[in-house]
């Protein structure tokens, strides 16, 4: 079966674990979220894409939630010593693809060309697609100002309650090419539990990849990212509070209107499904906390089994 994931980095990453488990990975491809991509020390870092990476190619730090296992700090502290920019962290061994990144940028190549050769050398089987090699960005308006996406969720602890969210560049960006052909003979469509507003938000903010989701005649299912109407981490519960009002199960499905079918949600929600009918969208009910490799295969094999029963 054709399979393309929508997915942002650390849920999404870890999800993507279990998918390329219970599905052909060769015919597997991966959509992942560049809203969060920034330049550090001159170097051109996509966090999500990173996270894919390196959590498929088995190198991540599942402990720490982010970066590489084994790792070691060296270079960004000589360059604090030295006055550069340390808030942002990056480890030894990931600066190495940052590096390898920035200069085949320079060179003209595309973001996804130099995406899908770091994917390769590193053994990775599905395609993983850049959503746009076009310059999207996340800003975040707050109260206390709008802040580009890691300014506000690394600088600050994205502890300023968010009013708005701007994909700045999302208006003239088209999608990565592969992505709308990927979408085209896609037998299911799944996004990943990333957070609705940052990690998928970008995605869709795309209008022609957009309006291809909605287009669709294959089922689509979203796994949702909340547990008990909370976060496993980061920021989307109080997202989803101060923007749709609430965190239940529609809430969350209310993110995606009209682009998915289906909604993977926790028996810890399952209490609160009557208003997702309203939506049209199915309730999934499992148990989708991802703490082991076999948690991750049987969240994948739900959603999976779930689109297979909307045929
Ligand atoms: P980011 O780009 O690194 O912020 O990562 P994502 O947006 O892809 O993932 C963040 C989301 O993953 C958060 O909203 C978490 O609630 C969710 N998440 C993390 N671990 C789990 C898990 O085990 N189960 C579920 N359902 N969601 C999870
Ligand atoms: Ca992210």
């Amino acid at each position: 079966m054709n399979v393309v994931a929508l997915s942002g980095g650390a849920g999404g990453a870890r999800f993507l674990r279990g998918l390329v488990d219970v599905t052909d990975p060769e015919r597997l491809t991966i959509v992942g979220n560049v809203g969060d991509d920034v330049e550090i020390l001159g170097l051109h870092v996509s966090p999500d894409l990173d996270s894919i990476l390196y959590a498929l190619a088995g190198l991540a730090d599942d402990e720490r939630g982010w970066g590489r296992a084994e790792e070691t700090w060296n270079a960004l502290g000589a360059a604090s010593e030295l006055g550069g920019e340390g808030w942002f962290r990056l480890g030894d061994r990931d600066l190495g693809l940052h590096l390898v990144r920035t200069q085949a940028l320079r060179r003209g190549e595309s973001l996804s060309a130099v995406t899908a050769r770091l994917a390769g050398r590193l053994g990775l089987l599905p395609a993983l697609l850049p959503a746009s090699d076009d310059v999207l960005r996340t800003w975040l308006v707050t109260a206390a100002g709008t802040f580009p996406f890691q300014e506000w969720f690394v600088a600050r602890g994205h502890r300023d309650d968010v009013d708005a969210v701007q994909f700045r560049g999302a208006e003239t960006a088209r999608p990565a090419p592969g992505v709308i052909e990927a979408l085209a003979s896609a037998e299911l469509i799944v996004l990943a539990p990333s957070n609705p507003y940052v990690s998928i938000g970008p995605i869709l903010a795309i209008e022609e990849l957009r309006v291809a989701l909605a287009r669709r005649s294959v089922p689509a299912v979203a796994v949702s990212p909340l547990i008990g109407g909370r976060a496993v981490r980061g920021p989307a519960d109080r997202m989803l509070t101060r923007l749709a009002g609430g965190t239940s199960p529609a809430h969350v499905a209310g993110c995606y209107a009209g682009l998915i079918d289906a909604l993977v949600l926790d028996a810890a929600d399952a209490d609160d499904v009557s208003t997702l009918a309203d939506l049209g969208v199915r309730p999934i009910v499992t148990s989708t906390l991802m703490r082991t490799p076999d948690a991750r295969r049987r969240l994948a094999e739900a959603a999976l089994e779930g689109a297979a029963a909307l045929r």
